[in-house]
């Protein structure tokens, strides 16, 4: 035998012994691995030791998937994943301890929450009595639902709207409403649209029902606002309110064609003209027989809600019903 066969072979064994053999090794456990997971028995005796079904020999019985077995595997995982989820979120409530979304003071430990005792009990939900169209909320309780002034005047072109908590009108820095809304929109906190999304949700589910809508459309914001803030705020709320009622969401179905001056500087009389024309529904898009959803965060005068229905109807939806964080009252 020549020297350099001699050297060849030495090397082909070295190459073997430290490098193919782990591989294959390696190989064979993740290949082995995937088909118990497919249900085939992975290895059959000792000549066939690659998973049959990817060679494609009929030397192993396909056994049927053993599915108690896949069933009670995937559970033990999944309970693995929940206890796993628990020891991390209690590692991050130590590291970042959970403060109320109004006032940023710290929580008590207990079921998570987003606002403190204090600022719950002043944020007041809206309940009935109220308009029956706009939602308006009625102070005594005599009243009984019935539509409002503003309704009878002149009646919205949506079927209903409805908010979760009263938005106070006066400007009053203290209201923990008014400081977490201030700090999502103004502040460019969009970390705040999930808990103000879900309280939404959760507080509205009463009035609504989901099987009688379609999608969720958020209030656009015109891109040169959006580019400023960085996220539509409707959008992140509309988000929310979609994955707790099961509701697909479209923002690109409404755009907004021009930036019209902020409707929180102007009158109740001024409100209407301002977003007259501000919205239309984007070409080829299609919104013909559907129920929809729009979402925003304050309503005041309705003037936007009432604008951006009447887009929607023209192009042919079937109903706009209209949902928001806050309804501003007097
Ligand atoms: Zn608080
Ligand atoms: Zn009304």
């Amino acid at each position: 035998m020549g020297a350099a066969l001699k050297n060849r072979i030495i090397a082909n064994n070295t190459f073997n012994t430290l490098l193919w053999k782990p591989i294959h090794r390696l190989l064979l456990k993740v290949l082995g691995r995937r088909n118990q997971k497919e249900g085939h028995r992975g290895f059959v005796g000792r000549r066939s030791r690659w998973p049959v079904r990817s060679l494609g020999l009929k030397t192993c019985r396909k056994e049927p998937i053993q599915e108690n077995v896949d069933r009670n595997r995937s559970r033990g995982s999944a309970r693995w994943r929940c206890l796993a989820a628990r020891i991390l979120d209690k590692v991050l409530d130590t590291v970042f301890p959970p403060c109320c979304i109004a006032c940023e003071n710290r929580l008590p430990a207990g079921p998570s929450r987003c606002l403190c005792e204090s600022c719950d009990t002043r944020i007041e939900s809206v309940r009935a009595p109220l308009c029956r169209l706009c939602g308006r909320p009625y102070r005594h309780e005599w009243q009984g639902d019935h539509l409002c002034g503003a309704c009878l005047l002149q009646l919205p072109s949506f079927s209903v709207a409805r908010s979760w908590a009263c938005y106070p009108r006066e400007p009053d820095p203290s209201h923990p409403l008014r400081q977490v809304i201030q700090r999502f929109k103004y502040g460019r906190q969009a970390s705040l649209g999930q808990p103000l999304g879900r309280l939404t949700a959760q507080a509205c589910r009463p009035w609504f029902r989901s099987s009688d809508l379609d999608l969720i459309i958020p209030v656009p914001l015109h891109s040169r606002r959006l580019r400023w803030r960085g996220f539509n705020q409707a959008v992140l709320l509309g988000r929310e309110v979609g994955k707790a009622w099961g509701l697909p969401l479209d923002p690109f179905i409404l755009t907004r064609k021009t930036e019209t001056a902020p409707q929180t500087g102007l009158s109740l009389k001024e409100r209407r003209p301002n977003v007259r024309g501000a919205f239309a529904v984007a070409p080829r898009r299609n919104v013909e027989g559907m129920r929809l959803l729009l979402v925003d965060d304050i309503y005041t005068s309705g003037a936007t809600a009432n604008e951006c229905t009447r887009v929607l109807l023209r192009s042919g939806a079937r109903e706009v019903q209209v949902l928001t964080v806050g309804r501003t009252v007097s």
